[in-house]
């Protein structure tokens, strides 16, 4: 069985060509699933409802966005022009993203090629985040689909702050997130388990507090799991401060997805960051959340 992956093309938005943020990746991420087989063919997904965005996002906020109507100094603090391809993006891969976590309730497994903007808050967003595709498709999850115990398992190098204060009063929504101490944000938010890392951790380390904490949460039993897999923790990223190598990421995405697979929770996977100063092992990196969830289907 082919492992179902939502992607659209207009993921990729016209912003600044000297931006940090390296939008083309989600276009060539797409061609290269597509080169190696991974995946023939693409889901496509449609623009997030604003029903479906308001279980998660301030009426008003929604609004500012879709009516460019946010104020200068909000607009800064995502990074992001809010211009007419940011915004259709924005709700696309938000959209993408709830597609992607129903897929996951039939197949077991299923992935965006986008998604996991862990920055963005109830009213606000922040750090390359616009919405907050986890979060809403977490409470689609719950409100739709009656699924009760849902895990949100944030292993980008950024602390998902978002994610933890728009669930911080949810009792079935545990959301875990495992970074660099030093990395954005300054100010960290509470998530219901925070795994601090010192600077300069690599593989080997890593991987023994994942498996670690993988086993904790095993015990608590989620009917369904969030990977936002962020690919900022390798060595040769611009904003990460971690250490660790392409095989060391590889087997990170092995160990999670098999975790989750072999106790028959349903894995919804989400890319998350990524800022390689090698654009093409950027999307290499990425890819092997992908490939490593095709093995098991
Ligand atoms: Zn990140």
């Amino acid at each position: 069985m082919e492992l179902p992956i939502v992607n659209h093309p207009e993921y990729v938005a016209k912003i600044n060509e000297n931006s940090v943020f390296p939008i083309k990746k989600f276009s060539a991420l797409a061609n290269y699933l597509l080169e190696k087989k991974i995946v023939n063919k693409f889901y496509i997904p449609k623009e997030c409802s604003i029903e479906t965005l308001s279980k998660s996002h301030s009426t008003k906020y929604i609004n500012d966005i879709k009516n460019k109507t946010l104020d200068k100094k909000s607009e800064v603090k995502i990074g992001f022009p809010i211009n007419d391809s940011v915004i259709k993006r924005s709700f696309l891969a938000t959209g993408g993203t709830v597609l992607a976590s129903k897929l996951a309730l039939d197949f077991k497994l299923a992935c965006n090629t986008a998604g996991g903007s862990h920055h963005a808050s109830y009213d606000y967003g922040a750090g390359y985040c616009v919405f907050n595709d986890v979060a809403v498709a977490a409470n689609y999850l719950k409100y739709r689909k009656k699924i009760k115990k849902i895990l949100i398992l944030d292993l980008d190098v950024h602390q998902g702050n978002g994610n933890s204060e728009i669930f911080k009063n949810d009792r079935n929504i545990f959301t875990f997130s495992m970074h660099c101490i030093t990395n954005y944000p300054a100010k960290k938010s509470k998530s219901d388990l925070d795994i601090e890392l010192e600077e300069n951790l690599e593989d080997k380390d890593y991987l023994k507090i994942l498996k670690n904490n993988l086993l904790k949460l095993n015990k608590m039993n989620f009917d369904f799991v969030f990977y936002i897999a962020g690919v900022d923790v390798h060595y040769q990223d611009k904003l990460g401060k971690l250490k660790l190598t392409d095989g060391g990421i590889n087997q990170r995405e092995k160990t999670v997805i098999e975790n989750f697979f072999s106790n028959k929770v349903p894995l919804c996977g989400v890319l998350g960051g990524g800022y390689n100063k090698d654009f093409n092992k950027l999307v290499e990196l990425h890819s092997m959340l992908h490939r490593n969830c095709s093995k098991l289907l």
